[in-house]
């Protein structure tokens, strides 16, 4: 059997939720919780959007103390992110970033909305879809057509952001320590996708 990597892992979960096969209730119990009131050491940070329709541990059918977790609408990176994400990284030594978008993605719509002359949204909505835009904008110059495309290349492109913005990060990625796997999920299917911001997206394949 090949060696699991924490992707694998994930990709397993997810392909176990997709098929309602999930395993992970047993790590959520009381003997979990025990076991883990003391410490704890989760193997992935997933850095996703905070879409009711996406919670982490149930798309990868994880348990109690698997994932360490940081979502905000559009995946937006501010400071209190990066810092989550840097704890997660230096202090518990997570080896893996999955940035977790998805199709249907209200906050990318909004993003795609102000670059096509829409309304801007109120109050701190603004901030949100502010912090996308720029990315749907290089999505188009790279060939994004679809919202989904467009979705798929704002993932890449905050993984590329996350290691500009956070130069603990981008060590931890050179020094061969830490992998960041930007992804998409699909709201119809469940499936989790690795995408890329190459002109050919390969979402939701
Ligand atoms: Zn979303």
């Amino acid at each position: 059997m090949p060696k699991q990597t924490p992707w694998s892992k994930l990709r397993a979960g997810n392909r176990r939720w997709v098929q309602e096969r999930s395993t992970a209730g047993a790590a959520r119990g009381a003997a979990r919780r025990a076991k883990l009131s003391t410490s704890q050491a989760p193997f992935a940070l997933v850095l996703g959007c905070s879409d009711s329709r996406l919670p982490a541990e149930i798309v990868f059918d994880q348990g109690l103390g698997d994932l360490f977790v940081v979502r905000t609408a559009g995946h937006v990176l501010d400071t209190a992110v990066l810092g989550s994400v840097e704890y997660a990284v230096a202090v518990l030594g997570v080896p893996l970033i999955v940035v977790l978008g998805h199709t249907g993605c209200g906050a990318v719509a909004a993003a795609t909305g102000i670059v096509d002359g829409a309304p801007v949204p109120p109050g701190h909505i603004r901030d949100i879809a502010g912090h996308i835009a720029p990315n749907v904008l290089r999505a188009r110059a790279a060939g994004a057509e679809t919202a989904t495309e467009i979705s798929g290349h704002h993932s890449a492109l905050t993984a590329e952001l996350l290691r500009e913005r956070s130069p603990l990060v981008d060590a931890a990625v050179r020094e061969g320590r830490l992998e960041i796997v930007p992804a998409q999920y699909d709201l119809c299917t469940g499936t989790v996708a690795e995408v890329s911001a190459q002109p050919a997206v390969a979402a939701a394949a």
